[in-house]
């Protein structure tokens, strides 16, 4: 029997097509994986990732391409959705809805040793995974050459290995297309039958967000099983291969001898030997990625809970609480004693004072 062609019906519809056009030539695409996984869920074997940017997989592949758009509304850098997701986000200013705003640190030994900062994302993970809130979660890698994995996990003891920033894109909304392809025995393993009884936390910058709140308002697979957005605060993100290239060439150093990146003013560098370097975070300006120079969020709006050091006394995480399902996360950590609060004089003070540093900071980088 020869297969029906499932066509665009309405020629207003844009595709993938245009997301090539508007957004990918253009050098406004972040490299989510959101447009593939997606597709890729549906089945529909059209795009694949290469190098950090969405394309056919072969002129024969873009002939499966229905031309159903969904790509293109789902895109974090399309505007189609987003005055709904600022609805349903309840966002009125640059930085979003905020019911509360505290410095925190973990008080579990082993993640305050390999955490970026106070090591508060891997003890939300910790605590979803231990009272069985998920199943797994979308988290960040690397491998020897510290380029950035996305990754799901399916138990808490691999979060040591996701703790700490990588500053390159890592793809987080990718993994989301192997759900469909979980073996009977891993599902079993979980306890449950099927895919979309899982329940997920997700952890990403600011863009990565959008386009899985984007995927969640529109109730569309396999982004409905994602129970938990959690947002990292993001100036800027770097190209993997121009930033290594730059940072070995004023240092002299691998990334292969790299233990931990931070960014304080300017790029610091530890070494697995524990040796410090220092770099004028200006040499890191021609490895910034395109598409950073347009963005104009920060502190990640379109989630439940956003973590940053921005703000923070050091050790310490900055902790944005923006929905209900946040707030519950973040008061049964802090009465269960999982994180510490930094405790202040003046509260209504302190969170006026951080709020307004962050839009100073988001206008900043908006201006640069
Ligand atoms: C590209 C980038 C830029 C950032 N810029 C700023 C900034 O300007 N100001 C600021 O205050 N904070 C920034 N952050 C956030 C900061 O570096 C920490 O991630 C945050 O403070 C959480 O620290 P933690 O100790 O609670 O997290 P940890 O417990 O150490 O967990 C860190 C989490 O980050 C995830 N992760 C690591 N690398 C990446 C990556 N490349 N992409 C997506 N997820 C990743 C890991 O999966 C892990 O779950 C940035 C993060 C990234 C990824
Ligand atoms: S089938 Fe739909 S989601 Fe896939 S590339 Fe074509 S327009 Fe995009
Ligand atoms: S959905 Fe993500 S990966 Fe796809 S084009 Fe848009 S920004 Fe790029
Ligand atoms: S600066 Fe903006 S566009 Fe760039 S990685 Fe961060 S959130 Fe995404």
């Amino acid at each position: 029997m020869i297969e029906p062609k499932f066509k665009k019906i309405n020629e207003d519809v844009k595709t993938f097509k245009d997301l090539e056009n508007d957004i990918i030539k253009s050098n406004l695409c972040c490299a989510c994986g959101a447009c593939i996984a997606y597709c890729e869920s549906q089945s529909f074997d059209v795009i694949e990732m290469e190098n950090y940017s969405p394309k056919f997989k072969s002129d024969k592949n873009a002939e499966n391409c229905r031309e159903c758009g969904l790509c293109y509304f789902i895109c974090p850098q399309t505007s189609p959705l987003l005055d709904k997701l600022n609805q349903a986000y309840c966002v009125e200013d640059e930085i979003g809805q905020v019911l509360d705003v505290i410095a925190a640190k973990t008080t579990n030994k082993a993640i305050e040793n390999v955490g970026q900062d106070g090591g508060i994302v891997s003890t939300i993970l910790t605590y979803l995974f231990e009272e069985h809130m998920i199943d797994a979660a979308i988290v960040s890698e690397c491998d020897e050459n510290f380029e950035p994995i996305p990754k799901i996990i399916y138990d808490k003891n691999y979060l040591l290995k996701s703790a700490g920033t990588r500053y390159s894109i890592s793809s987080q909304i990718l993994p989301l297309k192997e759900l469909y392809d979980l073996s009977e025995e891993i599902l079993e393993k979980l306890g449950v039958y099927e895919v979309d009884q899982l329940h997920l936390a997700f952890i990403g910058t600011p863009c990565q967000c959008r386009a899985l709140s984007k995927m969640k308002l529109m109730h569309i697979k396999p982004a409905h099983i994602i129970k938990y957005i959690i947002g990292l605060f993001c100036f800027e993100n770097f190209n993997y291969s121009q930033l290594y290239e730059i940072i070995k060439k004023e240092t002299k150093v691998p990334p292969t001898d790299i233990k931990k990146t931070w960014i304080k003013k300017n790029f610091f560098i530890k070494t697995k030997d524990d040796k410090e370097f220092e770099l004028d975070i200006k040499t890191l300006d021609p490895a910034v990625r395109n598409h950073c120079h347009e963005c104009d969020e920060f502190t990640a709006r379109f989630t439940d809970i956003s973590v940053g050091a921005s703000g923070a006394p050091k050790g310490y995480s900055m902790i944005l609480i923006r929905t209900e399902n946040g707030e519950n996360i973040i008061k049964e950590l802090l009465s269960r004693g999982f994180i510490e609060q930094l405790i202040v004089d003046n509260v209504s003070e302190w969170n006026t004072k951080k709020i307004n540093w962050f839009k100073k900071l988001l206008s900043f980088k908006t201006k640069k």
